[in-house]
């Protein structure tokens, strides 16, 4: 009887062990696809400002453009902004490697996050190619918190930038940040077009965007949320999603003040 207990148990353990290794390989799998398709569009997005930028320096040198001040000043503008877009992205792949390894080295100070969220919100107000509807309010008194203000604006901005992305017209950001003592959250809801159940949770993977028709008219490389996701848990946070499709989205970070 113990030898068939036994051989019983060892088949168990035999499926256990594939059916994991499977699932394994599947996982490799699919993100070896997401890899693939995430250089595949970041080497088109970086080709079209080097492209553009060359297009208008050709334009100067050779065609004159640089006794037509009017043409002069168009192309300069136009290569700022393309060069800006490069910069942005190249901010972006850098992203991708904090949320792939291990994180990254925090350097920690004691600043006002309602300061903090401020600042990005009145950058959002005026780089937004929209008009953007915002309600930002706090409950209670105290948001020094010990914490990495550089990745705790990327997170914040990376937020809100999804947030105009997805967004409802007319934009419409709601921005809570609430003293627990111990704790802080910051709440930021949306109007936009939500995230669907079955994607909720997905959205914090790396190079993860929901397979709807948003892919196609909205750029994105899903890298946003797996870096505030990444830098959030560094910092001992937590960060919740609550969306519903077609009315809007909730993100909730709450981050320990003292940084632990
Ligand atoms: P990206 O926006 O570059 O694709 P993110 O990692 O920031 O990458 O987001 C992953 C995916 O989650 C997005 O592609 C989008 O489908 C979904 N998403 C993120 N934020 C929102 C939001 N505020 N409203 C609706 N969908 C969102």
């Amino acid at each position: 009887a113990w030898q068939i207990i036994f051989s019983v148990i060892l088949a168990i353990a035999l499926i256990c062990t594939f059916i994991s290794l499977l699932a394994t390989i599947r996982k490799q799998n699919e993100l070896a696809t997401m890899r693939k398709a995430f250089v595949n569009n970041m080497t088109h997005e970086l080709k079209t400002p080097v492209s553009t930028v060359m297009a208008a320096i050709e334009s100067i040198q050779r065609y004159g453009a640089m006794d037509d001040k009017e043409r002069m000043s168009r192309y300069l503008s136009i290569s700022r902004q393309e060069l800006e877009h490069l910069s942005n992205m190249i901010e972006r792949v850098l992203q991708v490697d904090v949320a792939e390894t291990n994180g990254v080295l925090l350097d920690k100070k004691t600043f006002n996050l309602q300061s903090l969220v401020q600042e990005c919100l009145d950058n959002t107000q005026l780089f937004a190619k929209k008009t953007v509807e915002i309600d930002y309010s706090s409950i209670g008194t105290d948001f020094q918190v010990l914490a990495d203000p550089a990745h705790i604006k990327n997170v914040i901005s990376n937020l809100l930038d999804n947030a105009l992305k997805y967004a409802g017209d007319p934009v419409k950001i709601k921005v809570t940040l609430q003293d627990h003592g111990q704790d802080v959250t910051l709440t930021l809801t949306d109007n936009g077009i939500g995230i669907p159940k079955a994607y909720q949770k997905g959205v914090f993977d790396l190079f993860f965007r929901v397979p709807s028709g948003n892919i196609h008219n909205v750029k994105g490389f899903g890298l946003g949320l797996a870096y505030v996701k990444q830098i959030i848990v560094q910092h001992q946070g937590t960060i919740e999603l609550k969306s519903e499709e077609g009315v809007g989205s909730t993100f909730v970070i709450t981050l320990p003040k003292e940084g632990k």
